[in-house]
Parts: structure tokens; C-alpha cells; sequence
């Protein structure tokens, strides 16, 4: 039988007024008959296939959770769909019942995206897992929502081209569309809202539609409202992505990664600034604090200096390295910065890189047993030296583990909070923290999140941030394409707000 468990999780962090895991069970919340529910489970069946419907509770929790500190809300049903077929099709019995539908990816999002709290239906897109259309010509592929970026990566191995978006995660490349992702190559590539050509998407009521017209792939249109850009960041809410157009990119000539060390965060981070006004067409540029850096060498055996720090990574002709590396140097010396420690072999460089992505996993090292919460804060470039500084300094106040690590070259920067989950106390001030900080960015005209979305947690900030008819705006675009509140209900908007 369907069932919504009131889950013994902890959620430690946030208290997510208005919309907790409801204890109810869907035939409750959903005034369901038995005859009902085996109706829907029978259709289930008939379109996937009696082994692509799980109802078991071990499924349910790993599909109820994601990275983040939110507490697991575990859907009543997981549904492994095989093509968009099935998808529209098994959306439209959802629609007709009224059941809440959450699409889940890798369940690598940070900000409790994939939590059913009003329970409901979750669809598992990893079935759907194949590389569809590459143009190598016209540097594009249409992926479906199951491929991964490293799996698209290694499909393209022998192209000469590459996806240039790394979340430090194997993410889904549709649930990186889904929360607008970046990553370390975002400075010289873009995000996800610029590499997004064309999305299939399933609404609703299970119409499928194609955000820039069915198998178009232009490299710039302005063919009316820019309907991939809605759904990029939309984190489920309004659709189902189930094809995602990806622009590729030539994998560089030739590629060269430093490290440099700084006497203080202004110096680092004004090196960063500076590079960025000279021009120079930096591939990465990433800020890591003295307390990163040592979790950083402890967890990935490296041994650079317990300073702040900035990875680098330029990519072009051999011709322009040289220059890009002349002019960067330059900079960093005229800020007290180190001689550069020189990754040039792809060994050595993906090892770098391999430890940059694994930050979060070498700050949950610094304290075992402990729990890790990242902030998100992203800031015109302008205003990155004041508030890195001014938020170390709270850290340091406010006697809290915070390794900051940074995509400093898009002004966005993480704090990872590492936090005892069995100490209130510790987590009131984390919570305090975490809000100074947000509200610290948008006095400084930025964003509470750069790139890991909205989800549960940010929601009144969200609110803050666009203002109420933004916010208006938003909820009417929701209640046209989704009038029942069906898509992934209690995410970016709060219910019932208006
Ligand atoms: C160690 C680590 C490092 C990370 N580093 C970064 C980073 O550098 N940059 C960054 O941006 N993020 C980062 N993340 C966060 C995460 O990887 C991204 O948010 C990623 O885009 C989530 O993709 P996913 O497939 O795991 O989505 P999920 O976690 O499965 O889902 C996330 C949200 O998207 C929705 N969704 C998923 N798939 C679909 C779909 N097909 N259609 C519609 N909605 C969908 C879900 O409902 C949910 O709301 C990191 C995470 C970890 C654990």
C-alpha cells in the first residue's frame, strides 16, 4: 500500500514552515479508496512495466534525499520511466489524481529539491540514459535526462570536443539544467542558462513540449519568450525535462593549471579582480582559504602552503598561454602572491582538479561524525573582496567551521559549514550565519544562491531578493503551465504565499 512515513530524519538546519513531510498517507492526503490506489499503481505498471514502479521503503528514502542537510522526505512511489512516452503518459495519470510528481536526477542537489514533502509520485530519470544526437560539426548533442556529465564526457572522448559545465558532483546533465548548475569553468564557459540550446519537457497534465521548437538547435535565436531559460533553474516546478541540447566546446590546444599562494584573502582575491579586468581569458580561477586548503592537502595528500590560494587553469594556443601566464603572473606577484606551482601534465592536473571538486568531501573530513551545509552567496566582482573578508571574519567571531572555497572568478563563493548534528546550539549559529551572509550579498546587489537553486531552504530569501511582484510574476508563470500545483510543490515558492 502507498504510504507517506513521517520520517525519523533530522532536519537540523532549517524548519521549513508550511511545508514539512506531512505524516499522512497519500490514500489520506489524497482521499483515496483502496480501488483507487490499485487503479493508479495498475496504470503505473501498464506504461513502465511492473519493475519500473518501486514501492519499497529502502527506495523511497534514497530517492526522498539529496546532499544536502534536509531532512529525507521519501515519495510513496518511485517510477523508473524508459522514453518520454512514458513520461507523458505517467504524468497524466498523476494529473488525473491529483498526485504530486517530483523529478529526480543523480540526487546530488544541495538544497532538498528532490524531498516529497507533500509525498506524491517521484519520477527516476536514470533509465532514460542515452547520448542521442551529436553534431560534431555544429558542436551540439541532445542528451536524455539519465547521461551524467562524466558519461557525456567520455562519450565524446575521440571528438576533439567536450561539455565544459562540472558541478563537483556526477550530476544529470537535465538536473543541472533543472538548478541552472556551473561549476570551476564557468568563468570562461558559461553556466548551464548559456550552454542550453533546447529542452524536451513534459508539463503537467503531460504535454510534451520543446522550449525552441522540436529538434532545433540554433546557436542564438530570438524567436519570442525564452522559454528554455523559464525552465532552466525551475528545479522541477514546472516540467519534466526529458531531452536536454548541449552546446559543445573544442577541447583547447593546450591546457596549463598553477597554484599560487597569498599572504591574506584581500590579496588573493584582488589578484582575482584584477585578472579578470586585464582581460585575460582565465578557463579557472578558484579561491580556496587557508582552512580549504589545509582540508584540501589532508584529504588529497597535497602539500601547498596553509594560505589562501587560488587554482588556476588557462586553455588556448600554445602562442596565447604565454601571454594569458605573463600577464596573470604579473598580477599575482605585484599582490605579494607565491611563484606559481605548475600543473602541466594531465596527470598532475586532473589530480588538482580531482582535489578542487573534492572540497566538500575533504571539509566533512575535518570533522568526522559532523554534517556539511555550503552556502551559495554570488556578488559582482566588485564587491568579492569585502564580503570574502568580511565573512571570514564572522566565521572566525563566531567560532564556526566554514573552509571557504570559491568560483571567485563569477564572483560566487561556498562556505562549507561543517556542523555537529547533535548540538543545537551549534547549529542556531550556523543558521544565523547562513542568513547574515545571504543577506550581506544582496545589500551588495547579488544573489543568495549562484548556482545550487532555491529548492527548500532559500525560499524567504528568495523573497527578499526579486520582491513581492517579481515574486507574483513568478507564481503566475507557475499556475499557468502547473494550475493544480502538481510539479515538485513547496520548492523556490512557498505555498499558498500570495
Ligand atoms: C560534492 C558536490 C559538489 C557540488 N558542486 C557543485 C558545483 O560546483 N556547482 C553546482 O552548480 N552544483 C554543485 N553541486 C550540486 C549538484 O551537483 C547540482 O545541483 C546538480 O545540478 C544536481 O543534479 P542532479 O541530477 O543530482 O539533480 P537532483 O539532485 O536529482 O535534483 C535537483 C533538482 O532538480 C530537479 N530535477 C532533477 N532532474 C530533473 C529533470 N530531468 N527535470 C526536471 N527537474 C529535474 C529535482 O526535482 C530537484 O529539484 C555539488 C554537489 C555535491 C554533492
Amino acid at each position: 500500500m502507498l504510504y507517506q512515513k513521517k520520517n525519523q530524519l533530522t532536519s537540523w538546519l532549517y524548519d521549513y514552515s508550511g511545508s514539512s513531510c506531512l505524516p499522512d498517507s497519500l490514500l489520506m492526503s489524497h482521499s483515496f479508496s483502496l480501488a483507487a490506489l490499485d487503479s493508479v499503481l495498475s496504470a503505473f505498471r501498464s506504461i513502465c512495466g511492473e519493475d519500473s514502479v518501486s514501492l519499497g521503503e529502502a527506495v523511497r528514502e534514497q530517492h526522498g534525499k539529496d546532499e544536502s542537510v534536509h531532512r529525507c522526505c521519501p515519495p510513496d512511489v518511485v517510477l523508473f520511466p524508459h522514453c518520454v512516452e512514458e513520461v507523458s503518459a505517467l504524468a497524466k495519470v498523476c494529473h488525473n489524481h491529483r498526485l504530486p510528481i517530483i523529478p529526480f536526477g543523480t540526487g546530488t542537489g544541495l538544497e532538498g529539491g528532490v524531498g516529497a514533502v507533500e509525498g506524491g509520485v517521484c519520477f527516476s530519470l536514470r533509465n532514460m540514459d542515452q547520448v542521442l544526437d551529436l553534431h560534431q560539426e555544429d558542436f551540439d548533442v541532445t542528451v536524455e535526462p539519465g547521461v551524467t556529465r562524466k558519461a557525456l564526457n567520455a562519450y565524446l572522448r575521440d571528438t576533439g570536443l567536450w561539455f565544459p559545465v562540472d558541478p563537483g558532483a556526477d550530476a544529470s546533465l537535465c538536473g543541472m539544467a533543472a538548478t541552472s548548475a556551473s561549476g570551476t569553468n564557468a568563468v570562461r564557459y558559461g553556466t548551464m542558462r548559456e550552454n542550453v540550446l533546447n529542452l524536451e519537457v513534459v508539463l503537467a497534465d503531460g504535454t510534451i513540449i520543446h522550449t525552441a521548437g522540436k529538434g532545433r538547435r540554433p546557436r542564438k535565436t530570438s524567436a519570442g519568450y525564452n522559454l528554455t531559460n523559464l525552465i532552466v533553474g525551475s528545479e522541477g516546478t514546472l516540467g519534466i525535462i526529458t531531452k536536454t541540447t548541449l552546446r559543445l566546446y573544442g577541447i583547447p590546444e593546450a591546457m596549463v593549471s598553477a597554484v599560487c599562494s597569498f599572504p591574506s584573502v584581500q590579496a588573493a582575491v584582488d589578484s582575482t579582480v584584477q585578472i579578470l579586468q586585464a582581460g585575460v581569458p582565465i578557463a579557472r580561477i578558484e579561491f580556496l582559504d587557508d582552512v580549504m586548503i589545509d582540508a584540501c592537502n589532508r584529504f588529497s595528500s597535497l602539500s601547498y602552503p596553509v594560505t589562501p590560494t587560488l587554482f588556476l587553469e588557462f586553455h588556448g594556443s600554445e602562442r596565447s598561454l604565454e601571454e594569458q601566464v605573463n600577464t596573470t603572473e604579473d598580477i599575482t606577484q605585484s599582490n605579494g602572491g607565491s611563484d606559481f606551482q605548475w600543473a602541466r601534465d594531465t596527470e598532475t592536473r586532473n589530480r588538482l582538479w580531482k582535489a578542487r571538486h573534492d572540497a566538500w568531501y575533504a571539509a566533512l573530513a575535518l570533522r568526522p561524525g559532523c554534517k556539511a551545509y555550503a552556502t551559495d552567496v554570488c556578488v559582482p566582482l566588485s564587491r568579492l573582496p569585502q564580503i570574502i573578508v568580511e565573512t571570514k571574519e564572522d566565521l572566525i567571531e563566531n567560532r564556526l567551521t566554514g573552509p571557504i572555497a570559491g568560483h571567485v572568478g563569477d564572483g560566487n563563493f561556498h562556505c562549507l559549514m561543517v556542523v555537529d548534528p547533535s548540538d543545537p546550539e551549534e547549529q542556531h549559529r550556523v543558521h544565523l550565519f547562513t542568513e547574515r551572509l545571504a543577506r550581506r550579498a544582496l545589500a551588495m546587489d547579488g544573489t543568495c544562491t549562484g548556482e545550487h537553486g532555491v529548492g527548500l531552504g532559500k525560499r524567504a530569501l528568495l523573497r527578499e531578493e526579486m520582491g513581492h511582484m517579481a515574486i507574483q510574476v513568478m507564481q503566475s508563470l507557475k499556475d499557468a503551465l502547473d494550475p493544480k500545483n502538481l510539479m515538485n510543490p513547496g520548492k523556490i515558492l512557498q505555498p499558498r504565499e500570495l
